[in-house]
């Protein structure tokens, strides 16, 4: 089945069950000073949830763009280095709005996956709320019952509130939830461990693929919960890890979403992808290298679609910063020294157009934004290497220690990772534990400056903008060196 097959599929599925197919909301928030990117596909029925608004219809669903860099879903640093997260991704969801609840949530969720989709029951798992005795909310038992006629009661699995259980934020709608999981592993490989214990444990062949929320509470001021008159459901599949276990592959990666990209970024780039088993170390960084370009170009892409171009502060500056953590990967790992990312564009817009035209109607402006933003940034990562070049000169034994390092990056802007390779090729190491030390004086530091909230509706500022502002600092810094020269 193609990726195109699979997300009809969904949609048809639950158009077949009184649900209107509604378009993707933005990936970027205009509108709502607590949220800057779509991180979720319920974001835009927001105020039907809180009551504030009334639905139209009360059963949708739909396919939407989300973006997770930030806040309380900042899966950023993961990227490329596993399978299975993205920045940019599709998420596939049907609603309630006062309406249906869990038994036709979870028998539908059933009847997709086994009888549509046709994965096997034996690879499936479900977790189910184990109960609050603080919140008062006791175990589902409700959401037990339903799974215990459809699955084996050796695959339920219990969990707790951090994983099954959703809060809009310190107040507000919440309930349980019930997430369905799928072992991908060879029959070699569940023999020697039940999948049961590895659901929930970051393995990248036994994954969540999908959520269904089911909003029954609403927490007052006072933290106490009372029972919402009208209940909701609320529900989030993962796209492109559905597209891995329905084409028989063990990472998002090799489906047919981001195939086209790979390829694309191995013909310019002269590098090759090799993900199959066991692979040296050069090998598996040119692999990392290559996933985290396929992915966020995908983020920079729709972002500059949606109107939201990089620039140096709020949402710009968290797209600006994926855009360059791309060209940083692609200048270490795949030697590439001049602007490349641009020329995937046209390839993910021909992939992409037909469900998201608005890629197609804005290639031109995302091609040219991000080949202006490669060359600035190119320019960039060269003054840091003269800049290093003369910490060198100045360092009289083999080793930079970690406070001039850390002076780099944080000032300067040049990532650790780039300058301990640099480093390395010039026979020189890096005093890596004197830089973390400086690292974690810097984080404590931000952290008693910022009160951070991680709610769903509260992202005032995280360590990681904080982390990036050097990238500004040397672009100034570049400036002046060039004013100087003059
Ligand atoms: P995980 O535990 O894998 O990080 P999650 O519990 O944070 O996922 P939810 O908030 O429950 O994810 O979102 C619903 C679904 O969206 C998940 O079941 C998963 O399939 C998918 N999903 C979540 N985060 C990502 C991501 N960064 N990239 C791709 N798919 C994702
Ligand atoms: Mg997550
Ligand atoms: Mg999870
Ligand atoms: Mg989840």
């Amino acid at each position: 089945m193609t990726s195109q097959e699979i997300r009809n599929l969904f949609l048809k599925f639950f158009e077949s069950k009184g649900h209107t197919i509604v378009p993707s909301a933005p990936m970027v928030i205009k509108n709502d000073p607590t949220l800057m990117f779509t991180n979720a596909g319920m974001n835009q029925f927001k105020e039907f949830f809180l009551g504030h608004a009334k639905p139209k219809h009360k059963r949708v669903a739909d396919t939407q763009k989300c973006l997770r860099v930030s806040g309380k879903h900042n899966d950023l640093e993961e990227v490329g280095r596993d399978t299975y997260h993205h920045t940019m991704f599709e998420m596939l969801g049907n609603w309630s709005f006062g309406d249906y609840f869990k038994r036709e949530a979870i028998s539908w969720a059933w009847e997709l996956l086994t009888e549509i989709y046709k994965i096997p029951k034996e690879n499936l798992y479900v977790t189910v709320f184990e109960g609050s005795e603080e919140d008062g909310v006791p175990f589902d038992q409700e959401a037990f019952d339903i799974w215990k006629e459809r699955i084996a009661e050796d695959h339920i699995l219990l969990g707790n509130k951090k994983d099954n259980f959703w809060e809009m934020g310190d107040q507000g709608p919440c309930g349980p939830c019930t997430e369905i999981h799928v072992d991908i592993r060879s029959d070699e490989e569940k023999a020697k461990v039940a999948g049961r214990d590895l659901v929930n444990n970051d393995h990248p062949q036994v994954i969540e693929i999908w959520n269904n929320v089911f909003m029954e509470f609403n927490r007052k001021a006072d933290g106490s919960l009372e029972k919402l008159p009208s209940r909701n459901v609320d529900t989030g599949m993962g796209f492109e890890r559905l597209c891995m276990v329905l084409q028989n592959k063990q990472s998002n990666y090799d489906t047919d979403v981001f195939t086209p990209l790979i390829h694309k970024v191995e013909e310019i780039t002269k590098s090759h992808y090799n993900s199959n088993g066991r692979v040296t170390p050069e090998q598996e960084q040119v692999n990392i290298a290559i996933r985290v370009i396929s992915d966020h170009i995908r983020a920079v892409a729709f972002a500059i679609a949606d109107g939201q171009l990089p620039s140096n502060n709020g949402a710009g500056y968290v797209i600006r910063r994926i855009l360059r953590r791309a060209i940083r990967y692609g200048f270490t790992f795949l030697n590439q020294k001049e602007p490349f990312i641009y020329k995937l564009v046209e390839t993910l817009a021909a992939q992409m157009g037909a469900t998201f035209p608005e890629l197609e109607k804005q290639q031109f402006l995302i091609m040219s934004v991000i080949k202006e933003e490669e060359a600035s940034f190119l320019r960039t990562l060269e003054q840091g290497l003269l800049m290093l070049d003369v910490m060198i000169q100045n360092s009289p034994d083999k080793q930079l220690s970690g406070g001039k390092a850390f002076e780099l990056y944080d000032t300067y802007g040049f990532p650790k990772d780039l300058t301990a390779l640099i480093l390395s090729e010039k026979g020189l190491t890096m005093d890596e534990e004197g830089f973390e030390v400086q690292l974690q004086k810097q984080k404590e530091r931000s952290r008693a400056a910022a009160q951070v909230k991680t709610d769903d509706w509260v992202v005032l500022r995280d360590d990681d903008e904080e982390e990036f502002i050097g990238y500004d600092t040397l672009e100034a810094v570049v400036r002046l060196v060039k004013y100087r020269r003059v």
